[in-house]
């Protein structure tokens, strides 16, 4: 794929620094950043490659918190697997045993740590709710207008 260079280096640092992210500036601001990714195709590329990274990511965490939710549901109900060992280590005399339930709680809070990590550092709740809402108002035009 041919890359095309920036049209404005000094804005196309800036806009880099950002992760090519200007939700979180105010809207009198953004409007010169909005310019130049309608003019910049190189920025409006590199910007749509670090949306698609947060909502992929996002994406994971939440399939990942999910999976784990099943697979606590489906241990709480089959009582020989809640108490069976994954790991039985002995430390200095001592017994640690981690068994699958316990296994699954620390990757759910894993998987739920790491989603909110995402949400927090990236701005894929801003993304995604944009999208929605502008697929929203696609639809609402799409239907046709009751009459007064
Ligand atoms: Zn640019």
């Amino acid at each position: 794929m041919h890359m095309t260079p920036c049209t404005d280096q000094v804005i196309g640092d800036i806009l880099s620094s950002w992760r090519y992210d200007i939700s979180g500036i105010s809207p009198e601001m953004r409007v010169d950043y909005e310019q130049h990714f309608v003019e910049c195709q190189h920025c409006h590329s590199r910007q749509r490659l670090h949306r698609t990274v947060d909502v992929t990511l996002i994406g994971l965490a939440t399939i990942s918190m999910l999976a784990f939710l099943l697979a606590l549901s489906v241990i709480h109900r089959v009582e020989p697997l809640r108490n069976w060992a994954v790991m039985n280590l002995h430390l200095h005399q001592i017994d640690v045993v981690l068994t699958l339930q316990a296994a699954a709680v620390v990757g759910l809070l894993i998987s739920a740590l790491a989603w909110v990590l995402v949400a927090i550092a990236t701005p894929a709740p801003v993304y995604i709710t944009g999208v929605a809402m502008a697929q929203a108002r696609e639809l609402q035009n799409r239907l046709p207008r009751k009459a007064a």
